[in-house]
């Protein structure tokens, strides 16, 4: 067996076959790049995330991060492997060269960080300075640029994203932390945040806070935010660092997980001695942050798809090894069989092996939509791609992640007794897993977010354009041996998922307007099945034709030499697994989503029409 992490085959297929991203490499943008390069950098991104990534991963589960005397020590390894991390380019790859990057495209990188967010609480260090450095480069000036972004990009300091406070966290406009202006044009910041990801650490050696507080005097909710450079050590004219900027850490969490990396308590200014920099204009903190929020969100959801790979891959494994209970093709009762050869093993392999293959090719199509936006050649085609990464981040964000959590678990349940104990990392895999779910927005603002935002962009017509174009690779469907009934299917789901807004906005005006709240929920995950089935067609259709092709060149004209050619040749058995899939997803999944949509149509509202002291008296 390959890599226990992720399929390399599949990667390349999605990739290559599917997305055809090479064809990206034509465009002036990116003609200094080829597919071979692009193969070239999978391989090296694979090897760092199995050989370093990986172990450093199931260390920090035991030697976790720990707290003494207002420090925080990391998992013991986690500074060089972040060096050599950054040494080996992978802070910036999509960066221009100017500014010390490669100018790679998104959706290589995407593809790299499905393998490097094996280890998420490291990818926390990269990901939270590399997004709070972006946000400096997009909205910093030149001089914030120079003595922040380019020691963030060039590895030396890290960042985070500090908005939660006790009181505000789905909610973040009722945070009271204040900036109080001062004449030189910084500001004193003053106030706690709660749940900071790396607020203090021994990673490096000054560490940049991108802080939402209030101005005395500002409005209050979100449009009252404003956003702050707010470095642990003030940093002077010339780059050095100067005095100590009066940010505390006043503990860690203790956490179900995730225990390599530090979730801290800050406290700013418990002196007035805590300086900040605005950053763009004053009450412009979410709008800014909300770039930071979109990209994180993305990154989370390739969490959980990483997730999901590795848990799939590992129970996958076990399975071929285990030997238990006899065939029931060919009982007999004085021979074990591996546990994969079981029915019900293999419909959950299968239900996760579908699922990973769907996502995995959602998850880069955000990555290549956000390249086609950098190549378009006139506005609108910028537009349209832009608005496209818009609708999906929060499916992108919400249902690998929670898919994530539920395959940790399948991962378990496939080990036994095992999974269950420390000495396989599927228990680990379930207990890191579940706070994706939680931060950067939880799955009920996720699906919030979907339903009243997404959905009715430009009056719905985002929606009902992605949607109608994927009929394209229904009618492909339609014309393999076999497909008509699948393609039917598949048309009949989308079908109905289209109809959800209107049924949302008649239930709305029928005098029940929180209707769409109490289903957005059930609509982000609707709307996340028919997505991942459209991946999965595709994929399917490309894989069954490549497949077809094969077995005309090795002479399988009958179906024994067919699934004799899938037994031998590791290519043919790949392509039909492709192919088994979408089939399983689209015959087993997408009638369960059909139920699912009916329920949403159904106007029911017992969740809201029950009194509170009826939940329990
Ligand atoms: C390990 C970890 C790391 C974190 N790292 C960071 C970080 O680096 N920076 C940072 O700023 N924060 C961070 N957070 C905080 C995280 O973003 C918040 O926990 C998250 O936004 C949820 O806020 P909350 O915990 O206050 O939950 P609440 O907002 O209290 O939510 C509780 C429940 O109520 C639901 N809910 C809340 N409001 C609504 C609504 N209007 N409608 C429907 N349902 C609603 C939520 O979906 C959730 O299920 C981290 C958290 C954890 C656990």
């Amino acid at each position: 067996m390959g890599s226990m992490l992720v399929d390399e085959r599949d990667i390349r297929f999605v990739l290559f076959e599917q997305l055809k991203v090479q064809e990206l490499c034509g465009n002036g943008k990116f003609s200094e790049f080829s597919g071979e390069v692009f193969e070239m950098v999978l391989a090296e991104a694979l090897k760092f995330a199995e050989n370093i990534l990986f172990p450093l991963n199931i260390k920090g589960d035991k030697e976790s991060a720990r707290f003494e005397d207002g420090k925080v020590y990391s998992t013991p390894g986690t500074k060089e492997a972040y060096q050599r991390f950054v040494e080996g380019g992978w802070l910036t790859p999509c960066e221009d060269e100017e500014i010390g990057g490669q100018g790679m495209p998104h959706v290589i990188m995407t593809a790299t960080h499905e393998m490097f967010f094996v280890n998420f609480p490291f990818m926390c260090y990269v990901n939270l300075t590399h997004d709070a450095a972006k946000l400096i480069e997009l909205y910093g000036t030149d001089e914030q640029k120079r003595l922040y972004m380019e020691p963030m990009y060039g590895g030396q300091w890290t960042g985070t994203m500090a908005l939660t406070e006790a009181g505000a966290g789905s909610d973040v406009g009722v945070g009271k932390c204040k900036a109080i202006r001062k004449p030189d044009g910084t500001y004193f910041i003053v106030g706690s945040k709660i749940f900071i990801t790396n607020g203090e650490h021994d990673v490096a050696e000054n560490i940049v806070h991108m802080v939402l507080a209030r101005i005395e005097g500002d409005p209050p909710g979100t449009k009252g935010l404003s956003i702050f450079i707010v470095p642990k050590y003030r940093v002077n004219k010339d780059g050095s660092l100067g005095e100590h900027n009066d940010i505390n850490c006043v503990g860690i969490e203790h956490k179900m997980g995730l225990n390599a990396s530090p979730t801290t308590s800050l406290a700013f200014g418990e002196n007035r001695k805590c300086t900040g920099y605005i950053l763009g204009q004053e009450r412009e903190g979410i709008k800014i942050m909300f770039h930071m929020m979109n990209v994180s969100r993305l990154e989370v959801g390739m969490w959980g798809q990483s997730v999901c790979s590795a848990s799939y891959l590992h129970a996958l494994n076990y399975a071929r090894e285990r030997e238990q209970g006899m065939s029931v093709a060919k009982p007999d009762p004085l021979k074990q069989v591996p546990i994969i050869e079981h029915p019900d093993i293999r419909r959950q392999l299968l239900t996760m092996k579908a699922h990973v293959e769907g996502m995995r090719a959602m998850l880069y199509y955000c990555g290549y939509a956000m390249d086609r936006t950098g190549v378009a050649e006139d506005d609108e085609e910028r537009q349209r791609w832009g608005r496209l990464v818009d609708l999906l981040i929060p499916i992108c964000k919400a249902y690998p992640t929670e898919k994530g959590v539920l395959f940790a678990s399948d991962a378990i349940q496939i080990h036994g007794g095992y999974g269950y104990s420390s000495e396989y990392p599927v228990e680990q895999f379930m207990r890191d897993s579940k706070v994706a779910c939680i931060f950067e927005g939880t799955t009920g603002i996720q699906a919030m977010d979907l339903t009243f935002r997404k959905l009715g962009m430009k009056k719905g017509k985002v929606f009902a354009d992605f949607l109608a174009g994927m009929d394209e690779m229904a009618d492909r469907a339609d014309r393999l041996s076999g497909w008509k009934k699948y393609a039917d299917q598949f048309r009949k789901t989308k079908n109905a998922l289209s109809e959800i807004p209107s049924v949302l906005a008649e239930h709305a005006g029928k005098g029940t307007p929180v209707y769409p709240f109490l289903k957005a929920t059930p609509v982000l995950e609707a709307a996340g099945d028919v997505v991942v089935s459209w991946f999965l067609l595709w994929g399917a259709v490309v894989a069954q034709e490549k497949l077809e092709a094969l077995f005309l060149e090795k002479g399988a004209e009958d179906s024994a030499r067919q699934e004799e050619l899938i037994k031998e040749n590791a290519e043919a058995a790949y392509l039909a697994g492709k192919v088994q899939s979408a089939r399983f997803f689209i015959g087993g999944v997408l009638p369960v989503t059909d139920g699912k949509i009916e329920a949403i149509k159904w106007g029911d509202c017992s969740a809201w029409e029950t009194q509170d002291r009826s939940f329990g008296v």
